[in-house]
């Protein structure tokens, strides 16, 4: 970050100036929300406050008790150093402060402070105080805040399907795709619609890892017949990322006990995994068996036009228009997921109240510098079709050649629309790359691959394949 992007140097009324210091501090939260884990988020940083030097050469944060100064330190003073120098486009001393209740107050510089290992006190063990039945539930995951678009309209409408008559088809529901696709999102929009009609309904949302910790403090406690009872008597069970299961054979043995019972009783289960079932490694066959035995759905990476729309509801929950030009401009530029598109909306939001600044494509790019060049620098024409070629052993020098076998031409094709999808080049510049071919040839392998993509899931996969080699 340039010091010129952030005009602070200039003079300004001695008001602006205290709201532009509390706007960095914002801003650092801001940002640090769209990377910590929700819970730790609100246990941790928002309680922070902070102190903003008048010439923002220092922030003072304080905290409340010894024992969270030495975790915040631990934990987040590095990362918080880092971004409030991007933000401020100059490095900014961190302090962090205890503050004591007679108003006295210690300081602890960042960098010299005694080191205090504090991992072992912390446990984030919230369900072993909390009810014997939380649901779990995050209630700002719903079904009227998921966009829809090709790349899940299935997945949304059979989770929809469920949400409105669990027990009944789609039983088990089996979720699967990349991450930040919106799988966890669409299992808590089921549980949250389900209570909106049936608020006595039982529901659990749990992470497989989660369901793990479970069994393993169920055998260590001898409380297996609690586990039981707790996990048997449920009307829906949203189990996430069930890939995690792998390996884990008394759990896959609880689980499949729970599974069986709850389909017995006409209780739905839906799932998720980053893989379809088949595809899960190191999961009892009679357990993939079961997971395929109802509905099994993908969603896919969103399209274009989805991922512009969901930037642009996004930045209205947020509060804030973004013009549709600015959305094209992130969406082109942000592909590979949600949550990276979340990520890339919070970082222009910030920098946009930071700077006080509307939002634009030339702010946008500002915001996204680091992103943007990261993108540049890894996806070159050059390295996809080095890629492409070593994926499906041809010469890369066919890349270029004249010749039109089908093993050969198909390949390049590939790398054809790959260059279009993943760099800023145009049809012309690519035809150039690939030998000096017209950019109708081009545009022709652009349109074939794209389509036969939507058609042939194993062409699919070995595009994503290469799509996540390929962005490193
Ligand atoms: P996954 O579980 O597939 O890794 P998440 O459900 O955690 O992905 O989604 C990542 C983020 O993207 C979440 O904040 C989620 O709310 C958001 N998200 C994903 N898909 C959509 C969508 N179609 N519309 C709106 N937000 C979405
Ligand atoms: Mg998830």
């Amino acid at each position: 970050m340039s010091e010129a992007s952030f005009p602070l140097g200039h003079t300004v009324p001695a008001d602006a100036g205290a709201a532009n210091r509390s706007g960095l501090w914002q801003a650092c939260v801001d940002l640090l929300a769209q990377e910590v884990p929700e819970q730790q988020f609100n246990t941790w940083i928002k309680p922070l406050l902070a102190e903003v030097a008048e010439d923002i050469s220092k922030v003072t944060i304080y905290v409340a008790n010894r024992f969270k100064l030495d975790w915040v330190r631990t934990q987040y003073a590095g990362r918080i150093s880092a971004m409030l120098e991007q933000l401020h486009g100059q490095p900014v001393r961190l302090e962090l402060a205890l503050a004591l209740r007679e108003n006295t107050i210690k300081f602890y510089p960042s960098k010299s402070g005694p080191e205090v290992s504090v991992v072992e006190a912390v446990s984030f063990s919230e369900d072993a105080s909390g009810g014997a039945l939380k649901n779990r539930l995050n209630t700002a995951l719903t079904f009227d805040n998921l966009v829809e678009g090709t790349a899940n309209r299935m997945a949304r409408a059979a989770a929809m399907h469920v949400a409105s008559m669990p027990g009944h088809l789609y039983n088990p529901l089996f979720i699967y795709g990349g991450v930040g696709l919106g799988k966890t999102h669409l299992m808590h929009a089921v549980g949250n619609k389900l209570l909106q009609d049936r608020p006595d309904a039982k529901v659990l949302y749990i992470h497989a890892e989660q369901f793990v910790s479970d069994v393993v403090k169920a055998y260590q406690r001898k409380t297996f017949d609690e586990f039981k009872e707790r996990y048997h008597s449920l009307d829906l069970l949203l189990i996430d990322d069930v890939q995690f299961f792998a390996n884990k054979d008394r759990t896959q043995e609880e689980f499949f006990n729970a599974f069986e019972a709850l389909l017995a009783k006409k209780s739905h289960i839906v799932m998720t995994s980053d893989t379809y079932p088949k595809g899960l490694t190191d999961i009892h066959e009679r357990l993939v068996s079961r997971f395929d035995s109802g509905l099994t759905v993908a969603i896919e990476p969103p399209e274009l036009e989805m991922r512009v729309a969901i930037l642009i509801n996004k930045a209205r929950a947020e509060g804030t228009e973004m013009p549709e030009e600015v959305a094209f401009f992130v969406a082109k530029n942000v592909r590979s997921n949600v949550r990276e598109l979340e990520g890339a909306l919070r970082k222009i939001l910030a920098y946009s109240r930071f700077n006080q600044k509307e939002i634009s494509i030339a702010l946008a790019r500002e915001a996204l510098r680091d992103l943007l060049s990261i993108q540049n620098r890894q996806i070159s024409v050059e390295n996809i079709q080095k890629t492409v070629a070593d994926y499906y052993k041809i010469k890369v020098a066919d890349m270029y050649s004249k010749k039109r076998p089908a093993s050969i031409a198909r390949p390049r094709q590939i790398a054809m629309y790959l260059a279009k999808e993943l760099t800023q080049k145009s049809l012309p510049e690519i035809g150039e790359l690939f030998g000096g071919r017209d950019h109708t040839t081009v545009l022709h392998a652009v349109r074939k691959i794209g389509g036969e993509r939507q058609q042939m899931t194993e062409l699919n996969q070995q595009l994503h394949v290469l799509e996540q080699t390929l962005k490193g």
